[in-house]
């Protein structure tokens, strides 16, 4: 392998500096081009479970990471009328995962990025092009309205759920797409909910909607509202601030409902989108593949998204270190090691959904009684340790 073969790197979320960085260890020159005009910061609460951690130790940037996990949090379920018991939630899970910024991730792994390789922002692909030689890239420059040419040798699509790549090369966003029929909205808040330290989770779940509450070290927690709907376009006929005190309208937990919203409104970097997951039955056509969300978008309920694309950027790298001359080898023994992650995740996240937000009141009522049990657990294991 030589520092010329280049490849493009299409999006500079977590799986395209993941795979930049790695692919730039292996040998390669990575060019990446990010369609905002400069570099996003912030995001919502993502947790790292042990396997996300291990592949950002593995690309050098776990120890520049600013982890956020409370060193001691309370998690309190609230009912509809806004009474508390203690609970288990997202940071309780097994593996413990840790809390983070979204924007913490993106952070550590600029930091490697920086100086090393080229990015480009105000940049998207508008055509791919693939000859035995090269693939040809159409690219244009947003900020001055231009369009040029380049060859890679390589290109990944790393950009994200609604991957423009995807659709050039792979086709139409409905082949692809399969919605969870959800619609969540994140957050940050200004202050803590009133009435809890700013340490402690706080979750209202009830059948069809919920609210959670996460917490951080060293900053204020962020919001998650969550719904089910089976008419997804529909929820975005309005503004996300009507349609979710639409949507919301009768739930109060305490308070909890009336107080989240308003702190919406005084925040306008937010996230209010639908959920989705990615399937295809290949993620690599001829010199393009696609990594991350734009692959297999696992969705939040995984929680495993931050990690798969850190992973998959690594595993890219090993694949294409390993035949460094074969890249249909490589994206064969690349597939076959992230297919089991992905297809575990993708199932379980259908799993998950149900403890973010319970479909029907039955499955509320079981969602109840298994946060519970798990809630003792840890409550016996937190005393006999004490
Ligand atoms: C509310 C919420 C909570 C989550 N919680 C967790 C969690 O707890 N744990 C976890 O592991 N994961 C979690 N996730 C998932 C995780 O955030 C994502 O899986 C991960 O960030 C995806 O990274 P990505 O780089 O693949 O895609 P993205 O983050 O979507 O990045 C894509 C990048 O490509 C750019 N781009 C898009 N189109 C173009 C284009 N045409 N040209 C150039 N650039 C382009 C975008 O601007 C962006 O910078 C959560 C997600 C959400 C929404």
């Amino acid at each position: 392998m030589t520092g010329q073969r280049r490849v493009l790197v299409v999006g500079l979320g977590i799986s395209g500096m993941a795979t930049a960085i790695r692919l730039h260890e292996a040998g390669w020159t990575p060019v990446v081009v990010e369609r905002s005009p400069e570099r996003r910061t912030g995001g919502y609460f993502v947790g790292l479970f042990p396997v996300g951690k291990a592949a950002a130790a593995r690309l050098g940037v776990l120890a520049h990471m600013h982890l956020r996990t409370p060193p001691e949090h309370h998690t309190w379920t609230v009912d509809r009328a806004g009474r508390r018991h203690h609970s288990a939630g997202f940071l309780d899970q097994p593996g413990n995962p840790e809390g983070v910024m979204r924007g913490d991730i993106e952070e550590a792994l600029r930091k490697r990025i920086e100086g090393r390789i080229e990015v480009r922002f105000a940049t998207v692909p508008v055509a791919v092009q693939q000859t035995a030689e090269a693939a040809r890239v159409t690219l244009l420059d947003t900020g001055g309205d231009r369009t040029y040419e380049e060859d890679y040798d390589l290109v990944v699509g790393a950009d994200g759920l609604r991957s423009t790549v995807r659709r050039l090369v792979f086709g139409p966003d409905e082949k692809f797409m399969r919605s969870m029929h959800a619609i969540v909205c994140a957050f940050s808040l200004g202050h803590q909910v009133p009435g809890y330290p700013d340490s402690d989770q706080v979750i209202l779940a009830q059948p069809g909607r919920s609210l959670w509450i996460f917490p951080f070290r060293d900053r204020t927690p962020t919001a998650l509202f969550a719904y089910r709907t089976r008419d997804v376009d529909a929820e975005f006929r309005n503004d996300a601030i009507t349609t979710l005190t639409s949507r919301f309208a009768g739930l109060d937990g305490g308070g909890m409902v009336a107080y989240a919203l308003d702190q919406l409104r005084r925040q306008p970097d937010r996230l209010f989108d639908s959920v989705h997951q990615v399937r295809m039955p290949r993620w690599h056509d001829g010199r393009v593949v696609l990594l991350g969300d734009s692959a297999w978008c696992l969705t939040l309920y995984s929680g495993m998204g931050a990690s798969a694309g850190m992973i998959g950027g690594v595993a890219l790298g090993d694949a294409l270190a390993a035949h460094p001359d074969d890249l249909p080898a490589a994206f064969t023994a690349w597939e076959k090691r992230m297919r089991p992650l992905v297809r575990k995740h993708q199932l379980l996240a259908h799993l998950k959904a149900q403890f973010f937000v319970p479909s029907n009141p039955f499955l509320a009522w079981v969602r109840g009684k298994v946060v519970a049990v798990v809630a003792r657990r840890l409550t016996a294991a937190q005393r006999q340790s004490a």
